[in-house]
């Protein structure tokens, strides 16, 4: 696995908190400077997910003989699907020398600090359950049981974001806009692409 280069950067955050709608705006902004680590997992792909680009699709027998034959960083079970970020997935991104970024689940982001990636991680927490709850059914991707289900795991998720020393920084998405910036503050301030010798608000004003 290839271990050099900057800072991997993690977004954690309930489902329907707004981590993609962050994560795409900032690979839109910056193509050259971040690239996603793409997923593994058991759900079925919505509308308009390709298989290698949101993740890779796979079943549980797949996966747990790949989990099994050592090929995951971290993996867990949500909302009654597997996910994981394979070693792969890292290393793609990596070879390219971009910054990896991950939208992991709170079970993910436990275990990959106890691995030597170091990243940076952000909460992205949402305003209240009740809008959660709107922003999820607005974006009608799950049926009522799985809507329950993330809602039910978002109470503790929106805990573990809040306990002191769990992520670098929270960043409350109330406005998309607001949230953006933060996101953007936070990065480049701190991580630092060691090969170009810049950060990412450098990097822009390069352009
Ligand atoms: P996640 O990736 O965390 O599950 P999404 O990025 O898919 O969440 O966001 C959930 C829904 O909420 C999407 O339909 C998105 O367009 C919407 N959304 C995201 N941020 C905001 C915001 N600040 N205000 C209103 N709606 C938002
Ligand atoms: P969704 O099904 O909405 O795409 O994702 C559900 C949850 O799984 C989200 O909280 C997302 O961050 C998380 N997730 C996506 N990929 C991974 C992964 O590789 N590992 C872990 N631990 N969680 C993931």
């Amino acid at each position: 696995m290839v271990q050099k280069g900057p800072r991997p950067l993690v977004l954690c955050g309930p489902s329907g908190s707004g981590k993609s709608t962050l994560l795409k705006r900032l690979l839109k902004e910056f193509p050259d400077k971040f690239g996603f680590s793409v997923s593994h997992t058991t759900r079925g792909p919505r509308p308009g997910e390709k298989d290698g680009v949101h993740y890779h699709f796979t079943n549980k027998d797949e996966m747990t003989a790949a989990v099994q034959r050592g090929e995951f960083i971290e993996t867990a079970t949500f909302s009654g699907n597997m996910y994981g970020t394979s070693k792969q997935a890292v290393d793609d991104v990596r070879r390219t020398g971009k910054i990896c970024v991950l939208d992991i689940e709170i079970e993910g982001v436990k275990q990959v600090k106890k691995t030597d990636l170091n990243p940076l991680l952000v909460f992205v927490m949402p305003p209240s359950i009740e809008e959660l709850e709107r922003r999820l059914r607005a974006r009608n991707t799950e049926q009522e049981d799985a809507l329950k289900k993330r809602l039910e795991t978002a109470r503790k998720e929106i805990q573990f974001g809040q306990e002191q020393g769990n992520f670098h920084i929270i960043i409350l998405n109330d406005n998309l806009d607001k949230a953006y910036s933060e996101l953007r503050e936070f990065i480049s301030t701190n991580v630092e692409d060691k090969e170009q010798g810049d950060t990412v608000e450098e990097a822009k004003e390069d352009k």
